[in-house]
């Protein structure tokens, strides 16, 4: 027979309790940190330890109120244990021993230590732990049940801030999956556009009034037809009696129908028919899925006075879409493109410090804009229409609007004329 004295049990106690504190604070964390989709997955994968991570995780009160008393006991029990123990053998000072050694070993073993674990290793750690704190979690139901109605007395509503995940969280999500290879560049581009896409207001894509061109509803179809002929719109609004007054779309197969029939006499009021009219700030995810419904492909848009601001097109709100990710994979395609000698095709995102430092430019720069397009803007002092020239006089060159997209210029041409040649070849 072994004969164990009472403070070697006390000793071994104390380091049993110091595990527990460990246990439940490492589960803390891997329970908490875990998410409802990983869990989810972990589900779906039939893994052990799955249905009980499941279970918890469907409510965290309880989770927390479970663990908290667990680490409390073993905390508690921890601290007496040592007391005892130091008070056995150095007598009173014995307590100041028993004090400053608990903290650090609880600090250390019970604590940081577990919880920095459990921190890299959250998901085999949730899988391990559930079962455990589970039936933990039934043994201690008589005090979980006290705490429920201690909560519903001052209304705790659960679930009202609940949201179980937001966009913000996506694109975290989303961030960290391509630090860690998971999800490509272009990928995370996507989804970014994704998930932009339903931020984005008609405003933000629609053609502007002034880009628009427009037909009276008292025109004649041969008028109808030159205009379509010139300008290759298959739909263009029809306004009546002034422009801000849009009462129609007319679709160049209606002309063509009514051309070929030999109908010269019909008037375009009869061949138009009835549009969307939408507010500027409507979304357009919104405006997408309705113009899908309604099968058309072209909405007027109106301002807050209900005055014509613009139109807006399918093709315009696709482009949102792809069009940003056409030009995460077009990124061959160059800023500058030079054209001949002193002639550049720009994209009018270029920085106009950049463009000055590449080709040896003295363009103006101020702190009212960082773009090409910027600079258009502030000289012309409004959106310019395609084709429109800001001349840069103290520079010798000349900017030309090639290509707007809504209210913004997609391309510039820059002429320059200096007697300065410039340098560098973009
Ligand atoms: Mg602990």
């Amino acid at each position: 027979m072994v004969v164990v004295d009472l403070v070697t049990i006390e000793i071994i106690l104390f380091f049993i309790c110091l595990l527990l504190s460990g246990f439940f604070s490492s589960s803390e964390v891997a329970l908490i940190s875990i998410t409802r989709a990983k869990v989810h997955a972990l589900l779906s994968q039939g893994r052990k330890g799955a249905e009980a991570l499941d279970i918890l995780k469907r409510s965290t009160d309880t989770v927390l109120i479970t663990i908290l008393i667990g680490n409390n006991i073993a905390n508690i029990a921890a601290a007496s244990l040592a007391t005892a123990i130091a008070i056995g053998i150095y007598g009173d000072v014995g307590i100041g021993i028993a004090t400053g050694v608990t903290v650090i070993l609880m600090l250390i073993f019970g604590e940081i230590g577990p919880k920095m674990y459990a921190s890299r290793h959250i998901e085999e750690l949730a899988l391990r732990v559930s079962r455990p704190i589970l039936y933990f979690s039934k043994a201690i139901y008589p005090v979980l049940w006290i705490s429920d109605h201690i909560k519903q007395q001052f209304a705790f509503r659960p679930g009202v801030a609940e949201q179980v995940v937001t966009e913000e969280e996506i694109k975290e999500w989303i961030d960290v999956g391509e630090e860690e290879g998971t999800i490509e560049e272009q990928e995370r581009e996507m989804l970014y556009s994704v998930l932009r896409f339903g931020d984005t207001t008609v405003r933000e894509v629609m053609t502007p009034r002034v880009d628009v061109i427009m037909i009276g509803d008292t025109s004649t179809l041969e008028n109808a037809l030159s205009i379509f002929n010139e300008t290759g719109f298959s739909r263009i609004p029809v306004y009546h009696e002034q422009i801000d007054n849009v009462i129609g779309l007319l679709n160049v197969k209606d002309i063509f129908a009514a051309a070929f029939r030999q109908q010269m006499d019909v008037t375009i009021k009869e061949l138009m028919y009835e549009p969307c009219f939408v507010p500027e700030s409507k979304k357009i995810d919104e405006l997408l899925k309705e113009l899908q419904v309604k099968k058309q492909h072209m909405a007027v848009v109106l301002d807050e006075y209900g005055s014509f601001a613009g139109i807006v097109t399918v093709e315009d709100m696709l482009e949102e879409l792809v069009g940003e990710i056409m030009d995460e994979f077009d990124e061959e395609e160059p800023e500058v493109q030079q054209i001949e000698e002193g002639v550049y095709l720009v994209d009018a995102r270029a920085w106009v410090g950049h463009l000055n430092k590449n080709l040896n430019l003295d363009l103006p720069l101020t702190d009212s804009y960082e773009t090409l397009g910027g600079l258009v803007i502030d000289r012309l002092g409004y959106i310019p229409r395609r084709g429109e020239v800001a001349k840069i006089e103290e520079s010798n060159i000349e900017l030309i609007v090639m290509q707007m997209r809504g209210r913004r210029i997609v391309k510039v041409k820059m002429i320059t004329t200096g007697e300065d040649e410039p340098g560098g070849s973009g």
